[in-house]
């Protein structure tokens, strides 16, 4: 899962790139980096670690220019090495090319297969530098050609910004499963994957940029087109986004995403007939459901949970064991809330299931006397192949276990999760939805070699 922003503007926007990264630090973690034209040549850096790291005044200082893109990784397709770091940034019939991605195609193997038959060297492995190469490949001057060409190509989740010497270019994939947004502030057009990112530089957010859309800024004018007239596939906006990805500020697809996590609360709250003393939001996601679980229950919310805001993410950590130190450092019971307490604890989302179970052993020892937890989405069942980093199937724990075994295993006294339909209900029939982690219906196949040599 990533970020992406970019700008176009009349004036030095290095600053401006910035601030909207660091506002979208929670989309990524691992990496970041940016790409500025200083009028002729694109500029770029990017590292490992975060943007308040990376990006000293020294360093803003030296990327100059007026339009620019940027991006933060979290690794899902590809390592977490610097050579992966994005904007990748490469040229080609005399045109210098940046681009930054976020989600993953479903047929980048098979596509680099192609590529490197070709004669193409690969200096990474991230399906991004697959985009980049194909593009590349179809590039004869006009990049609206070559980006329909690639898109024909390339399958699965794609939300782009790629820039030229001058033009800045945002793409949606025709199934728009990432959110890229598009704003304004002035003469400045900005796309970024959220809201928050466009709201830090007081510009104003016009729209989502439309599933299969191509939206072009050049000589300070906008243009749109789209990847195909007669293709248009049925929006498929990723309701993990919703769930737990996005910032409570964000609106994706018309959906306002903290109304929506209130929703989710609210609606397993009024199917809930469970007696207790407060409700307690696993901090900082389970807030927003914890909150509409409570109106719905009238059952206090209390802070139960103190949070070190100092520990980013702990899901992203590589071991097991990691995570468990992770989740423990992260996280601490209020004893004098807790103890003696019929507690409801309230998160947004159950994958393996080792923070619930920590939580609540930690829950335990701080004197809770019943523990009842409450998940505002259904169990996660399938891999996700469009760019959350969900693990292989064999990990999730509600893939192989009934709501029992997992209660059992993660030690609460009941355990209930949003249904579905529930899920969607909070949506309020404002867009259509890819849930295929939580059905198994996958929109977009995954491509393996064999399947498609063979077509
Ligand atoms: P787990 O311990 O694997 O059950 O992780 C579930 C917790 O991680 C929940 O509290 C979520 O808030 C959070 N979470 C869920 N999905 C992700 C993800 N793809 N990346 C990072 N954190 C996640």
């Amino acid at each position: 899962m990533c970020g992406v922003v970019g700008i176009y503007s009349n004036k030095n926007i290095s600053k401006e790139l910035y601030y909207s990264l660091y506002s979208m630090q929670h989309r990524g973690q691992e990496s970041c980096g940016m790409a500025i034209v200083d009028g002729k040549h694109i500029n770029y850096r990017k590292d490992m670690g975060l943007v308040g790291d990376v990006f000293k005044e020294e360093e803003l200082s030296k990327l100059e220019g007026n339009m620019g893109i940027g991006h933060v990784r979290y690794s899902t397709a590809g390592g977490s090495h610097l050579a992966n770091c994005q904007p990748l940034v490469g040229s080609c019939r005399k045109r210098e090319i940046a681009l930054a991605h976020n989600g993953n195609l479903v047929n980048a193997n098979y596509l680099r297969d192609m590529l490197e038959e070709d004669g193409y060297m690969f200096q990474a492995n991230s399906d991004t530098e697959v985009i980049l190469y194909i593009l590349a490949r179809y590039y004869k001057g006009d990049i609206i050609e070559s980006l329909k060409m690639t898109m024909d190509y390339i399958k699965g989740a794609y939300s782009l910004v790629i820039m030229s010497e001058d033009e800045l270019v945002g793409v949606r994939d025709p199934h728009g499963f990432r959110p890229l947004k598009l704003g304004k502030k002035d003469d400045e057009f900005i796309f970024a994957s959220e809201d928050c990112a466009i709201d830090i530089l007081g510009g104003e957010v016009i729209r989502d940029v439309e599933p299969g859309e191509i939206i072009v800024i050049k000589n300070g004018e906008m243009k749109s087109y789209f990847y195909s007239e007669n293709y248009k596939e049925v929006k498929k906006s990723c309701i993990f986004e919703h769930i737990y990805f996005a910032r409570n500020d964000a609106n994706i697809d018309n959906v306002n995403v903290y109304d929506f996590r209130i929703k989710c609360g609210e609606i397993l709250a009024k199917n809930d007939d469970i007696k207790a003393d407060i409700v307690v939001p696993v901090p900082d996601s389970g807030w927003a459901g914890a909150i509409g679980y409570s109106n719905e229950s009238k059952l206090p919310i209390s802070e139960g949970l103190v949070k070190n805001r100092y520990v980013g993410r702990t899901f992203i950590k590589p071991t097991q064991e990691e995570r468990e130190m992770g989740v423990k450092i992260k996280l601490n019971p209020l004893t004098s809330v807790v103890k003696g307490k019929s507690v409801v604890l309230v998160d947004d989302s159950v994958v393996r299931g080792t923070t619930s179970k920590l939580i609540i052993q930690s829950l335990r020892e701080a004197g809770a006397s019943e523990i009842h937890l409450r998940i505002t989405s259904p169990p996660v069942k399938f891999s996700c192949y469009y760019g959350i980093d969900t693990p292989n199937r064999s990990k999730l724990i509600a893939s192989q276990n009934s709501l029992e075994e997992i209660r059992e295993y993660i030690g609460c006294d009941t355990l209930e999760f949003l249904d579905i339909d529930g899920m969607i209900e909070a949506t309020q029939g404002k867009s259509t939805f890819c849930k295929a982690c939580f059905d198994g219906n996958y929109p977009v196949k995954k491509i393996d070699k064999e399947e498609l040599l063979s077509c």
